[in-house]
């Protein structure tokens, strides 16, 4: 089911008037059968985006289309959606079987197929043999598959999950996403995928929607958005270690860090000479012993199987960075200053006002 967001705006006004533009004229269409990852900072607007979506919350303008029928007046029982929240709000007093099939009562499914639906749905997430335990003999993990269980087994249009992996610990949040990615699979559903977090979202999304502020920052392949960052807040939102930034001074379409010449495109000729902000990933170095511009170079530290320098230049706008070491012989990264020179398609110019990228 492809999902289209037209002009999407929600604004909320407090009790003294005051107005919050949550979500600030989205316009967006959601493949059929994808999972697409909705990012962004605390505050930006995914979850309001997302009540939206499921009819939770009426939009202030705007409309949402499930195919070509246009939902935005449809009642939420109506849209045929399943919804996972952060906190799974499982019946406590009911069996992993009850829960699941709870949903089912309401549309008046007949018992017999309702629990046939529940074991198959118990299977799909891999709790089909845990259908008699209460919720409080679960662990988190074991839960939130109850919570999916009983969101798909109405067989929805398309399936909402907020926040889902919120209250795991680090090693159940990376199960359980594969746990996602897997049963988005199988069952073909169309995914939104809330979270605030860019490695998770980057991992298991075909697509993601990276928002700031209510705005829609940027939509595309994880990798895609990653490599080619529209402006200076997505170049930082993604990336782990993040992306190091420098003051940089833009003459006749060169870029300077300090004295060093480190890029330059017949494009950037046509911007005015000014200060620019210079990105560069922590895997755009190369180190050589000609390398032309110095790092200092702090400390040396294991990133799973890579090495990191945790790195310092007068002209960063941190007070470290890291730079990523592959391969690199250890006598051109074991001393306090480093030579490198960047690579070209790391390395990106951004606006010092309004954070536009130029290259
Ligand atoms: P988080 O990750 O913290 O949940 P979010 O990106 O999901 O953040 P939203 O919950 O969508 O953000 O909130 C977006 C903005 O709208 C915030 O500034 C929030 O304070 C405001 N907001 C949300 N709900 C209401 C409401 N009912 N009344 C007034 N303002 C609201």
């Amino acid at each position: 089911m492809e999902i289209t967001l037209k002009n999407l705006t929600k604004v909320f006004t407090d009790s003294k008037g005051k107005e919050t533009r949550a979500v600030d004229n989205l316009d967006i269409k959601i493949p059929s059968g994808k999972l697409i990852g909705l990012l962004g900072p605390s505050g930006c607007g995914k979850s309001t985006t997302l009540y939206m979506i499921s009819g939770l919350l009426n939009p202030t303008e705007g409309r949402i289309f499930f195919g070509d029928e246009d939902v935005t007046e449809l009642a939420p029982e109506k849209r045929g959606i399943g919804l996972v929240f952060q906190n799974y709000a499982l019946y406590p007093h009911m069996t992993v079987r009850q829960n699941i099939m709870f949903p089912l009562e309401n549309l008046k499914v007949p018992k017999d197929e309702a629990l046939q639906l529940a074991k198959e749905m118990a299977e799909l997430v891999g709790i089909g043999e845990l259908l008699d335990r209460k919720p409080a003999q679960l662990s988190g993990g074991q839960q939130q598959r109850v919570a999916i269980a009983r969101a798909l087994v109405k067989k929805p249009r398309v399936l909402l999950l907020d926040e889902p992996l919120s209250n795991l610990d680090a090693r159940l949040r990376l199960q359980t996403r594969e746990e996602i990615r897997r049963i988005q699979r199988e069952t073909g559903i169309t995914t939104i995928f809330v979270t605030h977090d860019q490695e998770e979202a980057m991992s298991i999304s075909d697509e993601i929607v990276l928002m700031n502020f209510g705005l829609e920052q940027q939509k595309g392949k994880p990798q895609d958005v990653y490599d080619n960052p529209k402006n200076l807040f997505v170049a930082k939102f993604l990336g782990t270690p993040p992306i190091g930034l420098y003051k940089g001074e833009l003459k006749n379409g060169a870029v300077y860090i300090g004295e060093v010449n480190i890029y330059q495109t017949e494009e950037l000729k046509k911007e005015a000479n000014r200060e620019v902000i210079v990105g560069v990933r922590p895997e755009g170095y190369d180190l050589s012993e000609s390398g032309t511009l110095e790092i200092i170079s702090k400390f040396i530290e294991t990133i799973g199987r890579d090495l990191s320098i945790v790195s310092a230049h007068e002209k960063a706008m941190t007070e470290s960075f890291r730079i990523i070491v592959q391969d690199a012989d250890s006598s051109l990264f074991d001393k306090e200053i480093v030579k490198v020179d960047l690579k070209k398609n790391k390395t990106f110019i951004f606006d010092v006002e309004d954070g536009r990228r130029l290259a």
